[in-house]
């Protein structure tokens, strides 16, 4: 059992609204469907779909006004549309791919998962299907609701269906001693270890940097799962064959994390 992340900076074109990365979708189809025919689990991101709309109404900070309902509904929608195109890229090139809205059967509680009922996905995995999730607007038992991570789905998931190894493709070769967008002589960090993580956590929050998002939350929200035996590798998913390779095992440049 495999669970493979795809970052929204990977399925959309970041900075232009509701701009999906094509080229990119339909390559990591091809790649998915030449690691088949192991059972997975496929997690993307909001990118310029979801991100945009929540921020504008603000979904993260919880309930305030009535007005939101809409912007609660329309983040959805909006990952609801980018999830059609990845689900029908997959299904061009033979993937059984099959979309499901978190929102559906996961709830938090101050943004923190508290309840996932996984038993459907288990059965659309029984049936030979390759459930297709994102990172959705949810509701949230003290907030009202909220915006959950994909990278928080993938986690919670990972110990629900006992994964053995977890790919995060992202648009970078993986976790660097700091953020290689920012500084030029930033390296990559091959093996990662949960002590050295830990190190790197406490300097990001010290530094007040990219704690819940970007790379350092992925590591975090990862740790429990590396800490329970679950083979987690970051992996460059704009570089063609890396997310393939990492789904077969592999030897591929990114970053291993380990106990
Ligand atoms: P995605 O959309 O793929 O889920 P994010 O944008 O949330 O990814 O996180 C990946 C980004 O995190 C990278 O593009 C990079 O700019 C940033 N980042 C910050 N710190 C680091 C680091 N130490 N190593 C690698 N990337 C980092």
């Amino acid at each position: 059992m495999r669970i493979l992340k795809l970052g929204g900076s990977v399925v959309t074109e970041k900075d232009k609204p509701f701009t999906p990365n094509t080229p990119n979708i339909e390559r990591l189809a091809r790649e998915v469907a030449a690691s088949l025919p192991a059972p997975m689990v496929i997690v993307h991101g909001g990118g310029s779909y979801g991100h945009p709309v929540a921020k504008h109404y603000k979904i993260s900070e919880g309930y305030k006004t009535p007005s939101q309902l809409i912007g609660f509904s329309k983040t959805h929608q909006a990952m609801v549309q980018l999830n059609k195109m990845i689900v029908d890229a997959m299904l061009d090139v033979g993937v059984p791919a099959f979309g499901l809205s978190p929102s559906s059967f996961i709830v938090t509680e101050s943004r923190r998962i508290t309840e996932l009922d996984a038993s459907n996905i288990k059965r659309y995995l029984g049936a030979g299907l390759i459930p297709v999730l994102y990172g959705d607007a949810v509701l949230d038992t003290q907030q009202g609701f909220s915006i959950l991570s994909g990278d928080q789905i993938v986690m919670r998931l990972a110990a629900s269906l006992k994964a053995s190894r977890i790919v995060f493709g992202s648009d970078v070769d993986g976790v660097y001693t700091a953020d290689p967008k920012l500084v030029k002589e930033a390296r990559l960090i091959p093996r990662l270890s949960l002590k050295e993580l830990d190190g790197m956590v406490k300097i990001g929050e010290a530094l007040n940097t990219d704690v819940t998002g970007g790379m350092l939350g992925k590591v975090r929200e990862a740790a429990e799962a590396v800490a329970a035996g679950v083979e987690v590798i970051l992996v460059n998913a704009g570089v063609a064959g890396r997310v393939e390779a990492a789904l077969c095992g592999e030897k591929v440049m990114g970053t291993v994390l380990t106990r």
